[in-house]
């Protein structure tokens, strides 16, 4: 038989799992699909969608969804009536009012499929009020409806919803893959491995497994503030090595700017590349998600204390902790270093 959802890439177990559920009628009524952003959580969601819908879902010899018959045309064109997907808008969280609409829409009967599948984007933004709400059509919701949340983790959903639902994770495409990938359907892709492989290369670790995030950084100018996040995490990586250089260390302080977010997305990426060296504390051969070139990286790695690195971790989880919050940045990122033992 074909592999399952044959135009993605990556998440092998989870395609011929979630497969075997649709071939084989075990399919839920909830399903709470983790990922990091851009990983392509709804390609992926519209995909299960039309794999319920298509018309070969139990012939063998067909991949699941045929991609082909009118039902799986229509959905994957994000044209089916019963595949509906429901979103935040551009508010911060999603509201009580967003389910309730929602609500009443479950109950009133499908259009032309068996099933009506309701996408929820960014499902971890839900007030505790619009989970309440959401429970109440989770606990008996009609028979012909299933749910797929999308979220970038499931920690804020109440424990009443998860119990309620199947919780998947996709996982990041592992870089040679996913470098394949893109050299092969994306020709200026090519163009950049032939042409400039450490830049590729390093395109490659910027896109963190993500077929979407890949794509967007395409673009250079798109590219640059994330290659600039990744050269700060190995100038802190490096003056954390280096021990205690206090002039480099409050350069380094000041070229996070004055923006909030740019400075947890910074933080965000040395959290990454400290995260690979602990690993590399463990085992060589770790999967590694900042670092693309491992002797590099086990050099690095091989300059710290297990202990040392656990500190930075929780120093810079605070840091963004904190940040989210609303502390000072300035304060916040001078008591990072302090506490950190970065500056003394
Ligand atoms: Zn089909």
């Amino acid at each position: 038989m074909k592999p399952a959802f044959p135009d993605l890439i990556g998440n092998d177990r989870l395609r011929a799992r979630l497969a075997e559920d649709i071939r084989s009628d075990r399919f839920g009524h909830a399903y709470i699909l983790e990922g990091a952003d851009g990983s392509g959580k709804h390609s992926f969601a519209l995909r299960i969608a039309a794999a319920l819908a298509c018309e070969h879902r139990t012939e063998d010899g067909f991949p699941l969804p045929c991609g082909n018959c009118p039902a799986c045309r229509k959905i994957l064109s994000g044209n089916s009536p019963d595949v509906i997907t429901i979103g935040r808008g551009d508010k911060v969280t999603m509201g009580v009012d967003v389910i309730r609409e929602m609500h009443a829409d479950v109950f009133v009967a499908p259009n032309e499929l068996s099933d009506k599948v309701y996408i929820i984007e960014d499902a971890q933004t839900m007030t505790v009020q619009a989970q309440n709400a959401f429970l109440l059509i989770l606990e008996e919701p009609p028979a012909y409806v299933r749910f797929l949340l999308l979220c970038d983790g499931s920690a804020p959903l109440l424990e009443t919803v998860r119990s309620r639902a199947q919780t998947l994770r996709t996982e990041p495409i592992p870089p040679a893959l996913l470098a394949d990938y893109l050299a092969r359907t994306e020709p200026a892709a090519n163009i950049l491995r032939n042409g400039n492989p450490e830049e590729f290369a390093e395109w490659i670790a910027a896109s963190e497994g993500s077929v979407g995030r890949a794509k967007m950084l395409l673009d250079p100018k798109k590219r640059r503030p994330i290659t600039d996040a990744r050269d700060a995490a190995r100038t802190f990586a490096e003056l954390a090595a280096a021990h205690r250089e206090s002039t480099r260390v409050l350069a380094f302080l000041a070229s996070f700017g004055q923006k909030r977010d740019e400075a947890i997305a910074r933080l965000s990426v040395m959290l990454v590349c400290i995260r690979d060296l602990i690993l590399l504390k463990q085992t060589e051969d770790a999967p590694l998600c900042f670092f693309y070139n491992r002797e590099e990286a086990c050099a690095l790695a091989y300059r710290f204390t297990a202990p040392d690195l656990l500190r930075y971790a929780s120093g810079i989880s605070d840091a963004m902790e904190a940040l989210r919050r609303n502390a000072n940045l300035r304060l916040t990122l001078m008591h990072f270093a302090m506490q950190t033992g970065l500056l003394s």
